[in-house]
Formats: structure tokens, C-alpha cells, sequence
């Protein structure tokens, strides 16, 4: 069998030990593969490299193809980017799969037969991260979504679901609220979901959701969700499971793919050898599964249930009565090496043949451009001016055939009630329109920008107010 080489991070705070365990499992079980290290992280942080990583080191993981990491520290603050994000966005890794099951009774959790997967959106949201101060005091996160984004993964969703045999597919969004961005991921999984009458769906507004994951987990499949959501939820469910230690993740591209654990790099723990290394373990199985070595996944799988079942257990699971002996990091390895080759007694035996490479391909619909028309301008300020003042100030301009439609400040508007002062601080909306049926030229916004200079109000952005094919593309403000 020829030899495949992967690219491989050993991380941050417990990532050394994790990784060293996950390695020396894999070369005793003669998994043949090679290993081209990389430096990642927090020393790659300290040396100037704003993303965490040697630009070089890109090179390697775009030879290879396939990429196994550990967890990584990302330094708070300080205009350091996490290194996560962007191997995400850079390999154009779509899909984050994460797959949560309990292993009752003996990692003991209050859910035996939940057994589920997070399908994440692992590119968009507010993982953009663009971020700006807009004023002294307010702050702004900007949640991208596209259509394409959306289809993408919840298409890859319902792929995963029928390949895997699993029965339903929910969809977690928080429309209710974000009723253009969630509500974009939300209509898209419907559209999709009409392609799949095999598969049972559902949708849960996030909260009810995150809710029901924690209290009737067997109730979820596959769970396909936006970017921050799945986050959120996958560390939910995994604890839920037994610990965030135990579940392995990928992250699936076109191209390329990376493999981690769930977990992060559990600075509390680090150095003291008492990690679980599971979750790496895992995330190097469903590795092995991508690139066809199955068969070493499972002799691997089969040895570590084994481990599991006689009770050898590390901190984050050792239970009095169901374990019966507390290993730290290299020593749960060691017993996982000792069980190569036997099977579990009662936990279902991975069989190889049953598990399928997952190369699931997607192709995506090509909807007819839309007509976007502009029938309006929203124009923040930041202004020391209250309510009153500023909008007469406002209606003084020459503003063509624009007129003052809303004042706002923090979702209140107080051009409702023109007559009352209000002054709440100085991040002020203004939203101009034009009448029914006219549209707003390029021109005439540049004159309103220069009239509202000329009276010396301060302008910090503006958002354009479109219609799609003669639908309202914006959210309407309080009131209108
Ligand atoms: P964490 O997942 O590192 O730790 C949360 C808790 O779980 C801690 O109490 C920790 O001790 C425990 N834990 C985690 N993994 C464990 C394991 N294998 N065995 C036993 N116990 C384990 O989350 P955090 O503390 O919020 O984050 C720490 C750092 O990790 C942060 O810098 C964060 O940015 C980073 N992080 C990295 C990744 C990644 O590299 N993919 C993911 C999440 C967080």
C-alpha cells in the first residue's frame, strides 16, 4: 500500500500531548502515513505572524491535501487572527462536520442514545470577522450570509444524511430576529429540502434548539446550521455526551480537508498530562476514513471502545463505579495500542465495510440575477445632538428628492415624535428615501453626503436601501 503524507500542527497548551498520543496510536497500528510537521500557533504568534502560521507552511498544506491539528491558542485582542478561521476560509473548508454520540454507560452521561451530527457553516457569519468602532462607545460585528454559502452546506447536509443513513436533517436559525440573514439560510434549507422527500426535516429557532439539544438530544439526526450557532452547539452536545474531550471534527473542502478535535487547547490542564486525547483521536479516525484507509480506522475504533469499556479512563470521564483505573494522556494511548486487534464486547464493532469514504459533491443551483434597485440611503452619525436638533437641522438640507423617513438611535425611533428631546448618545441612523416608484442615483447620494458636510454633521458610514426584483431587501425600522 502506498504511503500518503499529511500535514500536521502539534498546537497549543494540551495540543503536544494530545497530538503525540494520536500519533503513537496511528504508527502502532501501522497506518501508512507520513508526516510533514508544521509550526503553528502561539510561537508563530509571538515571531510577527498576525495569522498564526508561516505563509510557507500554506504551501505544505496545499501539497498534501489533507491536514491534521491540533487545538491552538488565539491570543486575545492585539489584531491577532485565529488561525482556525482562517485555515477554514483559505482551504475554502465549507463544512465542519461534527459527530456526537454518547458511549453509555461507560462514559457516563444522562443522554444513552443520543448519537448525532453538526453539519456547521465554516466559512461565513460573523467569522468574517470584520469588525469596526464606529463611534467612541459603539462597537459593530458584521454576520455575512450568502445564498450560495447557505445551499452549499445545507446541500452537503442532506448528502451526508442519505450516504450515512441517517433519517432527518434540522435546520437551527434565529429568523424570528434576523429575519433577512437567518431568514436567507432558513429559506434556502426549505428550497433544498424539496429535493430530499426521503429525509424528514425540521426547523428550531437556535435557542428552543440549544435547549432541546441539552435536555432530548436522541431527538436530533443531523443538525445543519450557520457558522456561530454550530459552534455553540457542537461544545453543548459533546458535554452533553460525556466531555468535550471525547469527539473528533473535520472540516471538508473541494480540495482540501483539516481534521481536529471539537475541544480547544485547555490551557488549564496543559503540561500536567491528564488530557484526553480522544477527541484528536477521533478526528484523525474520521481523517483516516476521508482517505480511504478505513480499515485502519476501524482496528484503531474497535481498540479504543475496547479501552473505553474496560473502564480505563482519563480525568474529564473517570467515574467511581463504572471506571476502573484514572490514566493520564500517554497512558490511555498505551492502552489503546495494548487493544489493537480486539473488539469491543458491547458497543456495536466498527465494521469497515460500513464505513463509506464520504467524498460528497455538490452542485449548486444558478438562480436568475435579480433586478437590485436603490430606493433609499441609511446614513449613521456620529453626532452630539439630540433628537429635536438634528432633524430640523436635517430638514433644512437640500436633499433633492430625498426626505428624512427615520431617526434612530439604538433601534428607537425618535422621529416618530419629533416634538420630544431625546438625546441617548451619539450613534445616530438617518434614513432617507425617495417616493414610491422613484430610485436614488449614485449622484444624488454623493450630494447628500455633501450636504450633510456642508451643515457639519459627521457621517461615519451609510448602507444603501435596495429593492430585489421589486422586494424590500432591508429590515423596516421601528415604526416605519
Ligand atoms: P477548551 O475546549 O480548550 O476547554 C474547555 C474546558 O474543557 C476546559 O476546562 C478544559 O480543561 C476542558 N477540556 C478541553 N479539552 C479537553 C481534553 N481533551 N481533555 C480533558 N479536558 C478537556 O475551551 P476554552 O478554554 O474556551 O479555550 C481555550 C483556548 O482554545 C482559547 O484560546 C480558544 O481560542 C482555543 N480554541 C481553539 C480551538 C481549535 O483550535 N480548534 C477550538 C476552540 C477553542
Amino acid at each position: 500500500m502506498t504511503t500518503k503524507r499529511i500535514t500536521v500542527a502539534y498546537g497549543d497548551g494540551i495540543g503536544p500531548e494530545i497530538m503525540e498520543a494520536t500519533l503513537k496510536i496511528l504508527k502502532a497500528a501501522n497506518t501508512p502515513l507520513q508526516y510533514d510537521v508544521i509550526e503553528v500557533g502561539q510561537k508563530m504568534f509571538e515571531k510577527g505572524f498576525e495569522n498564526g502560521i508561516d505563509p510557507n507552511s500554506w504551501e505544505l498544506i496545499r501539497q498534501n491535501k489533507v491536514f491534521l491539528k491540533a487545538p491552538i491558542t488565539t491570543p486575545q485582542g492585539g489584531g491577532f487572527k485565529s488561525l482556525n478561521v482562517s485555515a477554514r476560509k483559505n482551504l475554502s473548508l465549507f463544512a465542519n462536520v461534527r459527530p456526537i454520540r454518547a458511549y453509555a454507560p461507560y462514559v457516563k452521561t444522562h443522554h444513552p442514545d443520543m448519537n448525532m451530527v453538526i453539519v456547521r457553516e465554516n466559512e461565513e457569519d460573523l467569522y468574517a470577522g470584520i469588525e469596526y468602532e464606529l463611534t467612541d462607545e459603539v462597537v459593530e460585528s458584521l454576520k455575512l450570509i450568502s445564498r450560495s454559502g447557505s445551499e452549499k452546506i445545507i446541500r452537503y447536509a442532506f448528502e451526508y444524511a442519505r450516504i450515512n443513513g441517517r433519517k432527518k436533517v434540522t435546520c437551527m436559525t434565529k429568523d424570528n430576529i434576523m429575519k433577512i440573514a437567518d431568514g436567507l439560510f432558513h429559506r434556502v434549507f426549505n428550497e433544498v429540502a424539496a429535493a430530499y422527500p426521503d429525509i424528514e426535516t425540521e426547523h428550531k429557532i437556535i435557542d428552543i434548539g440549544a435547549a432541546l439539544i441539552a435536555d432530548r438530544p436522541h431527538t436530533f439526526d443531523v443538525v445543519v446550521t450557520l457558522n456561530l450557532y454550530g459552534d455553540i452547539i457542537s461544545d453543548i452536545a459533546a458535554q452533553v455526551a460525556g466531555s468535550v474531550g471525547l469527539m473528533g471534527s473535520s472540516n471538508i473542502g473541494r480540495e482540501y480537508a483539516m481534521f481536529e478535535a471539537i475541544h480547544g487547547s485547555a490551557p488549564d490542564i496543559a503540561g500536567k498530562g491528564i488530557a484526553n486525547p480522544s477527541g484528536l483521536l477521533n478526528g484523525a479516525l474520521l481523517m483516516l476514513n476521508h482517505i480511504g484507509l478505513q480499515k485502519y480506522a476501524a482496528t484503531i475504533q474497535n481498540a479504543w471502545l475496547k479501552t473505553l469499556e474496560d473502564g480505563i479512563h482519563t480525568g474529564d470521564v473517570y467515574k467511581e463505579g463504572m471506571s476502573t483505573q484514572k490514566v493520564g494522556t500517554q497512558a490511555f494511548a498505551e492502552a489503546v495500542i495494548a487493544r489493537l486487534g480486539q473488539q469491543p464486547a458491547n458497543f456495536e464493532k466498527t465494521d469497515p465495510d460500513k464505513l463509506i469514504e464520504k467524498n460528497i459533491s455538490i452542485e449548486l443551483s444558478t438562480p436568475e440575477p435579480r433586478k437590485r434597485t436603490v430606493v433609499g440611503l441609511d446614513v449613521y452619525l456620529d453626532q452630539e445632538m439630540d433628537s429635536v436638533d438634528l432633524s430640523q437641522k436635517i430638514e433644512q438640507l437640500a436633499l433633492g428628492n430625498l426626505y428624512l423617513k427615520v431617526l434612530s438611535n439604538r433601534g428607537h425611533n425618535f422621529y416618530l415624535n419629533k416634538e420630544v428631546k431625546a438625546h441617548t448618545g451619539r450613534h445616530w441612523r438617518c434614513r432617507f428615501c425617495v417616493p414610491e416608484g422613484a430610485r436614488v442615483s449614485n449622484r444624488e447620494i454623493v450630494q447628500l453626503l455633501s450636504e450633510l458636510e456642508h451643515a457639519g454633521i459627521n457621517f461615519i458610514k451609510f448602507e444603501t436601501l435596495c429593492l430585489f426584483n421589486g422586494k424590500r431587501g432591508y429590515s423596516l425600522a421601528p415604526g416605519e
